[in-house]
């Protein structure tokens, strides 16, 4: 675990930073690099200041996408594959979680060469661990990191969903920022079921190692705590309000519209216990939801 890199992590703070693993996929941690990572520090750090207009930021090709604002080292078409998926990315993520589409701009800045990429992250963000891109919330604004490599459409999604909802919850827990970037950080085709996740949270019942608890997820305060099961469970329960039954969704929506008006607002877990469902039975419709998507996986 960077464990320098907490000194710039603080859960009170309005800078947030996601960050993916230069080894493979997502990252929020250091020992699964399979993984995003989303972590906040304090704008009394004053980092956003010292990047936003660095002449080593990527400037050949600058073009708009929607809510996007996309700046290229490279040559880069309007109308890539790739930038469709993350323009069409702000519709779903707006439709699926409830919230309204904003106009606040999100930065991707993408940088063609690994080499490029990891010697910006290292000047303006020294502190950092490498890892294959990165969100950064300011007070002032939204911005994307990435360079240009074979996942680069999971990283962007992942990262520009983090883009998408912070401009519309500027601040919502760890968990379930991380949460929603897993559920729409795969191919639109898949509709957020992770198999990775499905088949590392299945080893674990297996093992009797691991059980679904929320009030566990709400009490994460820093990325730095973040492990794998943390992410995958964060995606789980994500998946089960979004995919089980209206009333699970509104739960989660509910809570995403309260938050944008009230970051204090009563957490999720306080809610479940306010529904029909108590919260020990809410974890055990988790599991079970686990077990199915795990089942069905096996019979494919
Ligand atoms: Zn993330």
């Amino acid at each position: 675990m960077p464990l320098n890199f907490q000194t710039y992590l603080s859960k009170s703070a309005c800078l947030a930073v996601c960050i993916l693993s230069t080894a493979v996929g997502c990252a929020h941690m250091m020992t699964a690099p399979n993984w995003n990572a989303v972590a906040h520090y304090s704008p009394a750090d004053g980092i956003a200041a010292a990047w936003d207009h660095a002449a080593d930021l990527p400037s050949r090709t600058e073009l708009t996408a929607g809510q996007l604002i996309i700046h290229a080292d490279f040559p880069l078409a309007g109308q890539h594959r790739l930038v469709r998926d993350l323009e069409a990315l702000r519709t779903d993520v707006s439709q699926e979680l409830g919230l309204p589409i904003s106009d606040e701009p999100v930065h991707v800045y993408l940088f063609e060469k690994p080499d490029r990429y990891q010697a910006f992250a290292a000047s303006h963000f020294p502190a950092f661990p490498a890892r294959r891109a990165f969100f950064v919330e300011s007070d002032t604004k939204l911005s994307v990191f990435a360079h240009w490599q074979d996942r680069v459409a999971e990283d962007l999604r992942h990262e520009t969903t983090h883009g998408y909802v912070h401009a519309v919850v500027p601040t919502l827990p760890l968990w379930l920022d991380e949460g929603i970037a897993e559920f729409f950080e795969l191919p639109r085709v898949e509709q957020g079921l992770h198999r990775e996740h499905i088949a590392h949270l299945s080893g674990r019942l297996l093992e009797g190692t691991w059980s679904p608890n929320i009030e566990r997820l709400e009490s994460l305060e820093s990325a730095a705590e973040l492990s794998q099961d943390h992410y995958a469970e964060a995606w789980c329960w994500v998946h089960w309000m979004l995919r089980t039954s209206p009333q699970h969704r509104s739960l989660l929506q509910d809570y995403l519209t309260d938050l944008r008006r009230n970051r204090k607002t009563a957490p999720l877990s306080v809610r479940f216990r306010q529904t029909d469902e108590s919260l020990a039975e809410s974890s055990s419709a988790v599991r079970v939801h686990l077990e199915k998507m795990a089942s069905n996986a096996d019979n494919r």
